[in-house]
């Protein structure tokens, strides 16, 4: 094992970090490769060209197979992180997959130690804990630097492909890697570092017990693996709510008991309907995953006494206003969860493999795009009608 595993814990909501680490790569290799940059918010993608990069020795360069669109990548592209201006062109992109590339000759094996060798599939976080932190040290929460290689850096500095919309990117160490089994195709494997391993680490942290009422606010990707998890941890009824039609159509292929349409429906409806599904008790979970700040408020409002409420979704800036109270008076716990701990990744690959034939796992890929298209394949993803668009190297 030579890639430097950091074993830290990150549950708590923070700002994206730019504080610069030292580059740490060697002289550049004769080809080269494209990256997707962006220059100011909403602006338009514009390629740039940069010379492949030589692995330092506990380094990995990876070529890129899929990168996805995430909801973050959306937030980000629509300016919620100051940090991006610090550093501009800046790369987006985080949800990846790819192979690798050239390797290290310290790295011999994956985080796993697993051996690895050029031409394996690899799936790693896309962050890169300092190690030496507070935080990292505590595994209280998250690393503030965590994104410090990517968020507010331009390409134009080397190792230059430090985020997931590039024909490469350099894995320096810090990251953790994981080979991806050969049962499980790239289609497959493109959410689990975001998406799979959020809700693996999430749904783990607050705790699901046999029979549990569970409501899911939202049905995107976060949301139908969510289904897919807490069913297979013993969930009883699982409710989802979305806005689109055909979100909620694909939480009833994963299996959802009951779906509201929130577009379709009143505030005193939905809550009417939960408590009556609950025996007019409430949920016992509720998981936030719609990135919505007034989730916030009906999801507490669902809760019954001594609920749980998971929020991962709400990222960004917004504000609502709730009776503090109602968390006291029912005794509420409230988890919030923003990143994992890398142990999710292959945990999240293990679910997936093992339970491939009871959820439509390849429909959360809903549209391909080639990367010379990402300009098209954002405005598609910022509409809000894909599951989840992924861009084909
Ligand atoms: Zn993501
Ligand atoms: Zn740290």
């Amino acid at each position: 094992m030579t890639i430097p595993l950091l074993v830290a814990a990150w549950n708590l909501v923070t700002m994206l970090a730019g504080v610069h680490q030292p580059s740490n790569f060697s002289s550049p290799m004769s080809e080269s490769g494209r990256v997707a940059v962006v220059l100011k918010s909403r602006g338009e993608f514009e390629f740039r060209e940069y010379a492949v990069p030589s692995p330092a020795p506990d380094a990995i360069v990876v070529k890129m197979s899929r990168c996805n669109i995430c909801g973050s990548d959306i937030h980000l592209w629509h300016g919620s992180a100051a940090q991006l201006q610090e550093g501009l062109p800046q790369i987006l992109g985080h949800e990846m997959v790819g192979t690798v590339y050239r390797i290290g000759s310290k790295v011999e094996t994956d985080s796993l130690g697993q051996k690895i060798e050029e031409g394996d599939r690899i799936v790693y976080t896309y962050f890169r804990p300092c190690g030496h932190c507070h935080f990292c040290l505590t595994g209280d929460a998250n690393c503030p630097t965590r994104h410090a290689h990517w968020v507010g850096v331009s390409s134009d500095d080397p190792p230059h492909f430090n985020g997931g919309f590039g024909e490469y990117y350099y894995i320096g160490p810090g990251h953790s890697v994981f080979k991806i089994p050969d049962e499980l195709p790239d289609d497959l494997v493109s959410p689990v570092n975001c998406a799979a391993a959020q809700m693996m680490f999430g749904l783990r942290k607050i705790g699901i017990r046999p029979g549990d009422a569970v409501v899911i606010q939202g049905a995107g990707g976060l949301g139908l693996y969510s289904i897919a998890m807490a069913r297979e941890m013993g969930a009883g009824k699982i409710i989802v709510l979305d806005a689109k039609p055909e979100r909620l159509k694909l939480a009833e292929a994963f299996g959802a008991d009951l779906v509201l349409n929130v577009n379709k429906t009143k505030d005193r409806e939905r809550l009417v309907t939960v408590l009556k599904e609950t025996n007019r008790l409430g949920a016992d979970l509720v998981v936030e995953v719609a990135g919505f700040p007034p989730t916030f408020v009906e999801g507490i409002k669902m809760l019954r006494n001594g609920g749980r409420y998971l929020t991962t979704g709400n990222i960004t800036q917004g504000q609502v206003s709730f009776e503090p109270a109602e968390i006291v008076r029912k005794a509420l716990t409230i988890q919030g969860a923003y990143g994992y701990k890398p142990h999710a990744i292959p945990e999240a690959m293990d679910f997936i493999a093992r339970t491939r034939t009871k959820y439509p796992y390849e429909k959360l890929i809903s549209h391909h795009y080639s990367f010379d298209d990402i300009n098209e394949g954002m405005a598609f993803g910022d509409e809000g009608d894909a599951i989840r668009v992924t861009l084909d190297f």
